[in-house]
């Protein structure tokens, strides 16, 4: 199947390659990784497209600084090829699916069980630690060239989505990429640096809040945050500022589920759910989001004091 994308990318005039909404580590490190290999294995300059902005963090990403924002770019514009990275359903590319629609061809590139292969080729690795494994696997398989850029690309992919190598799906094939990257020329402190110790200090002082507000079921194995809009303005932070909180909730040890939701509108939230044990996909597929068993979402449209109602119900429900 390698060999079919490796066509596609050889007869393909135009590629864009689109990760998803929220862009996180992985989506962003897998999206730069494809287009220095693209570039690298057959002077093909592609083009970035992300859903929505990026947070500051990764910016000394290689290449970043090409990728465009879906609400500027030209929806009219028709490609041979649109390549997803990490995106687990066609909704998390928001109105860039008419860009999907009307390629040519193309490939999907991803690692949540809940993907419905919904690509003409499709690389869906539900057991891969991140879609940045996927890449380079098939990277690995075509004999593509993997340079400083694209691996600096993927490590960054994997540590992120690994947690920083501490997750469950930190496993034999995540440490033996990482492994043959760092031979390659990465250094993890780098990229460690810009992943975990360039917050923002309004990022640390919201998350704080969020923390210190944050609610507890009576037996505490639920612990969430509820952001309202007022409050990412009071900080002054982006939206992406959220993440990490739900993490920080579940390090607590009576914590099993924990989550963030945050207010978009007045009648539309979004959620960011993690467990210890339980299946948290499909909480948050009921809700019409997924992801995969310890870290998913959703985005639910409803007033956020409706929508925690009703994610309580379904977590209690799921939970008994
Ligand atoms: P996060 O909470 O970090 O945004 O996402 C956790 C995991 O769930 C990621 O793998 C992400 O791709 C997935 N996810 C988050 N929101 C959604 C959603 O609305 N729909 C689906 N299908 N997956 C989601
Ligand atoms: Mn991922």
């Amino acid at each position: 199947m390698e060999k079919i994308f490796e066509n596609l990318v050889k007869d393909a005039k135009h590629i864009l390659i689109i990760s998803h909404v929220n862009p996180d580590g992985d989506t962003l490190g897998s999206m730069c990784a494809m287009y220095s290999a693209i570039l690298t294995q057959y002077k093909k300059k592609s083009e970035m497209l992300v859903p929505s902005a990026i947070p500051g963090i990764y910016n000394f990403l290689p290449n970043i600084e090409k990728v465009k924002i879906l609400s500027e770019f030209d929806k009219s514009r028709e490609y041979d090829l649109v390549i997803t990275v990490d995106v687990a359903a066609l909704d998390r590319i928001l109105e860039a699916q008419i860009l999907f629609d009307k390629a040519k061809h193309t490939v999907n590139f991803d690692h949540h069980q809940t993907n419905i292969n919904f690509g003409e080729v499709n690389f869906v690795e539900p057991h891969a630690c991140s879609c940045g494994e996927v890449v380079f696997k098939i990277f690995e398989k075509l004999g593509w060239q993997i340079n400083k850029d694209t691996a600096d690309a993927l490590y960054t992919a994997i540590l992120t989505d690994t947690g920083g190598f501490r997750f469950e799906n930190t496993n034999p094939a995540s440490l033996e990429i990482a492994s043959k990257l760092v031979a390659i020329g990465v250094v993890p402190k780098e990229i460690y640096n810009n992943c975990y110790e360039s917050k923002t200090k309004s990022v640390v002082m919201f998350q704080n809040y969020a923390v210190a507000n944050a609610h507890f079921s009576e037996d505490e194995k639920i612990a969430y945050s509820v952001i309202l809009r007022k409050d990412i303005e009071k900080f002054g932070v982006k939206d992406s500022a959220t993440d990490g909180i739900a993490e920080t909730l579940r390090s607590i040890i009576s914590t099993q589920i924990s989550f963030v939701i945050k207010e978009i509108d007045s009648k539309t939230c979004k959620v960011s759910m993690r467990s210890k044990k339980e299946d948290v996909s499909k909480i948050c597929e009921v809700f019409g989001g997924g992801g995969h068993k310890y870290a998913a979402g959703c985005t639910i449209k409803l007033p956020i004091k409706e929508a925690v109602k009703k994610l309580l119900q379904e977590i209690n429900h799921e939970k008994n």
